[in-house]
């Protein structure tokens, strides 16, 4: 049997391939013009550094990795996520040094070996935005600005952006107590994962999406009661700013997220139109990780938004994905091949995007063909064209003829077909 591609991972094929690259051209030229400078990293790094940012205790850590021993012993793992990486590049080449203020994006694969379904995948693709440096909360807003404006760009709709906050070491761990008490008299109602994780990262069952654990967490403390000043007048400096840029919000109290490092502020992008996996994007504060990892002290927050499902989104606004040549070359003849393949080189140099029948076919063939492709011209080249130095283009939506005179065939074609030909 022909091989398939591995379970969980998936092609992109044209022209779903065009909707990938217009949110990322749409993404990075929107974050540049905030001060964002593209990073990139390695797909594969040592598993420590996963399982000292991400926490040992989470999902991701204990059963999603794909982890294998490298030939001399080391543990290396295919990133899950982003962040820790970049927060590594960071460190290594203490990028701290010189300005401690940093804003980086960075587009690529991560990879978890999760149930597949409709917009879960075991390589999925993120676009990655962190900014070091910057303890305010006016910047957590700014991110929240950014991800609206990236999917409004895309004409995205149904777009609501949740938000929390987690806390900080000081006052995070008075909840976490109260929860665990809270817990306790309940794990017989839980399921298995969160009998677990009511022990070992009770922050974890308030995300938990099986039905008698929401059920039993319905009258759990609540993490707003638990704040410290600081993370308190944090919160309140994130929600007057987003007020100020009239971004409309929910406070969302279960909104932990799956990984450890997250402090303050946490977000997440959803939407109506995805179904199951509905959210497109996630993010918050990490003030903490950057020291966890063996650098300085400084302040950081970020997001990823999930490719794969904004891609999905994306495509169901965009119309004319796939547009087709600017003309097909239609050969009457087999001798007159060689004279349209010059011709589709020249006018693909020129900017025009050209195709041809590099068969031997009939012209009512040919015809049909570039009526598949979506060609928007017709050129015509056969024995009566070249007797009389001129071919005949044909605009396949107005049916009106042209005749080109084939001395200066490349540049009467870009005219003809005007505002089509403007690439490079
Ligand atoms: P979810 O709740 O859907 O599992 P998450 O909280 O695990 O998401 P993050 O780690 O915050 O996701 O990653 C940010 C975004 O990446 C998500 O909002 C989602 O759009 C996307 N994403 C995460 N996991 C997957 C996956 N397995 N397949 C496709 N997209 C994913
Ligand atoms: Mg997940």
């Amino acid at each position: 049997m022909a091989i398939q591609l591995i379970r969980g991972f998936k092609d992109v094929l044209p022209p779903e391939a065009a909707v990938w690259q217009r949110i990322e051209s749409t993404a990075r030229r929107l974050f540049e013009n905030f001060g964002f400078a593209e990073i990139r990293i390695p797909v594969m790094e040592r598993t420590e550094l996963f399982a000292r940012s991400i926490g040992e205790a989470t999902d991701i850590v204990e059963k999603e990795m794909y982890t294998f021993a490298d030939r001399k012993g080391g543990r290396l793992t295919l990133r899950p996520e982003a962040t820790a990486s970049v927060v590594r590049a960071y460190i290594q080449h203490r990028l701290y040094a010189t300005e401690p203020v940093r804003k980086f994006y960075t587009i690529g694969p991560m990879f978890r070996r999760e149930r597949p379904q409709k917009g879960r995948y075991r390589q999925f693709y993120q676009i990655n935005v962190e900014v070091f440096g910057i303890a305010s909360a006016l910047i957590d807003a700014q991110l929240i600005l950014l991800l609206v404006t990236l999917l409004e760009r895309l004409s995205v709709k149904d777009v609501h952006a949740h938000v929390n906050t987690l806390g900080c070491p000081a006052c995070r761990p008075q909840f976490r107590k109260a929860l665990a008490g809270y817990l306790s008299p309940r794990t017989a109602g839980l399921c298995s994962d969160c009998r677990r994780r009511s022990v070992k990262n009770p922050l974890r069952v308030l995300d938990c999406k099986v039905p008698a654990c929401r059920e039993a967490m319905t009258g759990a403390p609540a993490l707003l009661d638990y704040l410290c000043a600081d993370c308190r007048q944090h919160f309140e400096v994130f929600k007057s700013a987003l007020a100020e840029l009239g971004i409309s919000y929910r406070i969302d109290p279960r909104l932990v997220r799956g990984l450890d490092y997250y402090t303050r502020t946490t977000f997440e992008i959803q939407t109506g139109a995805l179904g199951a996996q509905s959210a497109v994007a996630g993010g918050g504060r990490y003030d903490g990780l950057v020291e966890a990892l063996g650098g300085p002290a400084v302040p950081a927050t970020g997001f990823a938004i999930g490719l794969d499902r904004l891609a999905e989104l994306a495509a169901g606004v965009q119309g004319d994905i796939g547009a087709g040549p600017d003309v097909f070359i239609a050969v009457l003849g087999a001798e007159h091949r060689q004279l349209a393949f010059e011709w589709v080189c020249a006018l693909g140099l020129a900017g025009v995007r050209a195709e041809m029948e590099y068969g031997t076919r009939s012209l009512k063939s040919q015809m049909k063909r570039a009526d598949r492709l979506g060609a928007a011209n017709v050129l015509m080249v056969g024995e009566n064209e070249l007797q009389k130095g001129a071919a005949v283009l044909r605009n396949m939506q107005t049916r009106e003829q042209t005749e080109i005179p084939i001395s200066e065939l490349v540049a009467r074609v870009k005219t003809c077909i005007g505002g089509n030909a403007d690439r490079p």
